[in-house]
């Protein structure tokens, strides 16, 4: 009986995206997570708003349906994700909804640049059980990448029952691809492209909002090459292997990753090898993400006996801390060239300055008295 109001009410909120609009003329379209939720509505301005699946500080990496995303995506006429390979709890869902939905994932976009996950070494990723004896330690930027590969034209389009089938070929890729402006580029155009077909009555706003979208990206994409310039020769760590586009891109140095799943804390042997790696290579910054807890950095680094000045700084891929809209993939960008910059460049200003929370300031302090 719940269940049935929580439909009804669902329903009536998607059909009726504007008072006074004919609720028949608006696409229900849902998006996965808040990067493409963003882009999304960026594309969808002045005609309707997508819903979204994973809210809050929700990460896909870890989250699990509840009844009202199963009535979201019961009443889609177009899902948008990025592939199974990142929201692996949507692809059962997706095929088994009982009529065909247009369900797009945007790893199969057409002139994506698709990279590697990286493997050895600090860069283990979601497949621990590929690696057998521990890699040496990068020594340049690169370290295990794989050069980035273009999409055939044929495998732009899908539909949700060939969806879980035809993603598992992107298993080994890296799915954090919104990170990088000319990849987000691409996804406005698919997005615009899929909008189009399933309501060409509003196509031409579509394609005059992507075009808005594309000019702010390359705007950006400018904005972000002068900031992060400078920053190429300076080596970090990251909590989890997420950035790859943004580093590419820019040609900034991570070497490694804190934990090898983004969900489980990191081993022994892990701990060790971070330890390795910041006294090595001089590691003095380490990005961590809003959805996990600091604790496993500082255990991390605490249980290493760290002899180094380092500061640990949030970088938020998703953008768990920024109102959901059209704008929040540009503020997820910008935030992330500015605590970069922050953190990596040459004026890398004071802990007091940073913003750091009293945990991040404590242990800085703690790990600079070792360093002393
Ligand atoms: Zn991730």
């Amino acid at each position: 009986m719940i269940f049935r109001k929580i439909l009804y009410v669902l329903s009536l909120s998607v059909l009726m995206p504007f008072p006074g609009a004919p609720a028949d003329e608006v696409p229900r379209v849902v998006a996965s997570i808040l990067p493409v939720h963003s882009l999304v509505s960026g594309v969808m301005r002045g005609v309707g708003n997508p819903s979204l699946i994973v809210r809050g500080y929700g990460s896909p990496h870890t989250y699990r349906m509840r009844p009202s995303d199963a009535v979201k995506l019961h009443d889609a006429d177009l899902v948008f994700w990025i592939g199974d390979t990142l929201e692996s709890f949507l692809r059962k869902p997706l095929s088994s909804l009982p009529k065909p939905v247009r369900a797009v994932s945007l790893m199969e976009t057409d002139g994506l640049t698709l990279l590697k996950n990286r493997e050895g070494g600090l860069w283990e990723h979601h497949h621990p059980a590929l690696r057998t004896e521990p890699a040496p330690l990068p020594g340049t930027r690169h370290g295990n990448f794989v050069s980035p590969i273009q999409k055939h034209p044929e495998e732009t389009e899908q539909h949700a029952t060939l969806a879980a089938t035809e993603t598992h070929q992107h298993l080994g890729y890296n799915p954090h691809i919104w990170l990088d402006p000319k990849n987000a580029k691409q996804l406005v155009k698919t997005i615009a492209h899929h909008l189009s077909e399933v309501d060409p009555v509003h196509g031409t706003r579509y394609e005059i909002n992507a075009s808005d979208l594309l000019q702010r990206m390359e705007d950006l994409a400018e904005r972000l090459r002068k900031q992060l310039s400078g920053l190429t020769s300076v080596p970090y760590l990251v909590f989890h292997d997420a950035y790859p586009y943004l580093e590419t891109r820019y040609g900034l140095q991570a070497v490694g990753t804190v934990t090898a799943t983004p969900d489980r804390m990191p081993s022994a042997r892990r701990i060790a090898e971070l330890r390795s790696a910041i006294e090595r290579l001089n590691i003095r910054c380490i990005f961590r993400e809003p959805q996990f807890d600091a604790k496993v950095i500082e255990a991390a680094l605490d249980d290493a006996n760290i002899t180094r000045p380092v500061t640990i700084r949030v970088l938020d891929p998703l953008g768990v801390g920024i109102t959901p809209g059209p704008d929040l993939w540009f503020h997820v960008m910008e935030n992330h060239a500015r605590v970069m910059a922050d953190c990596l460049g040459p004026t890398a200003r004071s802990l007091s300055d940073l913003g750091c929370s009293a945990a991040e300031k404590r242990i800085s302090a703690r790990i600079s008295e070792n360093f002393r």
